[in-house]
């Protein structure tokens, strides 16, 4: 068979070294099957950041439950950051006697989660499955498996979908006068605010840095601001309220935003109003979409929780399900402030880690 005693020794070598070959892609194949059959189970998964989301991580981390935190990444289509990202100064937030810049603000909050050793991901969250444990925590192709989560996620300020809204969103009209207000196109021109709570006040204030005048329009007959900003919108010279007023009709020319129709809702009357530029401040929704119905939510969509805790219940029952808490914007519907979001954080952290107590 073989021509010689050296080529036979030749083909045993080949043959020794194929075989050594293959042994070794045996070997490689069974580690990299066991590792990806036997993944990692997180303690706990925190979506979303920001006061809710990086208190509970500050918490979770001390309690040595190595939390692993999602924070925006284009989250429903907003920026990073959070609903600061859309104010200046904070002046409510207890430790700062003036005002503390929301930049200022957020960047220390994470600084001190990663100083506790959360594991941070700037990724979105796309889906959970909470229909078997471990639960599922979907983030583009990746699957988390984790005993616990918490949902930080915010409030995404509302929209009025008006005709052109979305071919001029940005352009004409936003919802952030922290973003946009300074764009050349609002600039020096009279603008008008919809929305008579703090957001409103705020913007509308804001705006006075940039506007000729700005109108607020205000569908009741007062505002619902706090009022300390009421009275700073009160002394403003450049700003005007109208009340009982809402908005009917906007008037283009050529792309330009040119006049708003305004009507009284307590005497039907409409008038013009000269406009380059409209703001909504109407409000949030709150970012619960991804949740798929699978957590017990009010009409509004915010998260219900149990009275006293951040437990959350199964949909139409009032089944607690195990291991799952809501913190921040998401479950409330009343107060929606940094504190008292950094406040359900906390407590958040602290429910989660009695559960987790429960299946050591
Ligand atoms: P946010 O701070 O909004 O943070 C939630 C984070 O979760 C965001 O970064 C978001 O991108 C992320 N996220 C959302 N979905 C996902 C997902 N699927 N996956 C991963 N990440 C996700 N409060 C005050 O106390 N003082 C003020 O001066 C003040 N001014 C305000 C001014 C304005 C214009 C507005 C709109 C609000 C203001 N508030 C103020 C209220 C305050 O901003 C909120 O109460 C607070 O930010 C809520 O905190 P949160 O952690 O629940 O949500
Ligand atoms: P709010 O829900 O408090 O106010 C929304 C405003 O928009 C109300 O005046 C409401 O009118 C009006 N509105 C709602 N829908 C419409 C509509 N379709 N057409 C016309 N008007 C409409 O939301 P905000 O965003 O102002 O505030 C959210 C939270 O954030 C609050 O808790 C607030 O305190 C907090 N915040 C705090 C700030 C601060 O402390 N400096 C600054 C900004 C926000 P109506 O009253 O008739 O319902």
């Amino acid at each position: 068979m073989f021509d010689n005693f050296y080529t036979y020794k030749i083909s045993q070598y080949e043959n020794g070294i194929f075989y050594l070959f293959f042994a070794c892609e045996c070997v490689f194949f069974l580690v990299r099957f066991r590792r990806n059959s036997i993944k990692m189970v997180e303690k706990v998964i925190i979506i979303g950041s920001w006061p809710a989301g990086h208190t509970a991580a500050i918490y979770a981390a001390r309690a040595l439950l190595k939390p692993l935190m999602f924070e925006w990444f284009l989250a429903n289509g907003v920026a990073a950051g959070g609903q600061l990202t859309t104010t200046t100064e904070v002046e409510n937030f207890p430790g700062f006697p003036t005002w503390v810049q929301w930049p200022e603000l957020m960047m220390k909050m994470r600084e001190q989660s990663l100083h506790s050793w959360t594991r941070i991901e700037t990724k979105t969250v796309d889906a959970i499955d909470l229909s078997s444990r471990p639960y599922k925590v979907t983030v583009a192709d990746n699957v988390y498996e984790t005993e616990s989560i918490i949902i930080a996620t915010w409030a995404v300020a509302k929209r009025l979908h008006l005709p052109w809204e979305e071919t001029y969103w940005q352009k004409w009209i936003s919802a952030c006068a922290v973003c946009d207000g300074g764009l050349p196109v609002f600039r020096n021109k009279h603008l008008v605010v919809i929305g008579g709570g703090d957001s409103a006040c705020e913007e509308a204030n804001y705006l006075t840095k940039f506007a000729s005048k700005v109108t607020m329009l205000v569908r009741k007959d007062k505002l619902r601001a706090s009022k300390v900003m009421q009275q700073r919108v009160f002394d403003n010279e450049k700003i005007d309220i109208l009340w009982n007023t809402e908005w009917k009709e906007i008037l283009w020319n050529e792309k330009l935003m040119t006049w708003i129709t305004v009507v009284n809702n307590q005497t039907n009357e409409e008038h013009h109003l000269e406009a380059g530029g409209l703001f909504y401040a109407i409000g949030h929704k709150p970012a619960t979409a991804f949740l798929n119905g699978q957590i017990a939510t009010d009409e509004v969509w915010y998260i219900l929780t149990v009275p006293w805790s951040t437990k959350v219940l199964a949909p139409g029952s009032e089944e607690i399900i195990p291991g799952v808490y809501a913190a921040g914007d998401v479950q409330d519907k009343i107060y929606r402030q940094a504190i008292t979001s950094a406040g359900t954080g906390c407590m958040a952290a602290l429910d989660a880690e009695h559960y987790l107590q429960t299946l050591a």
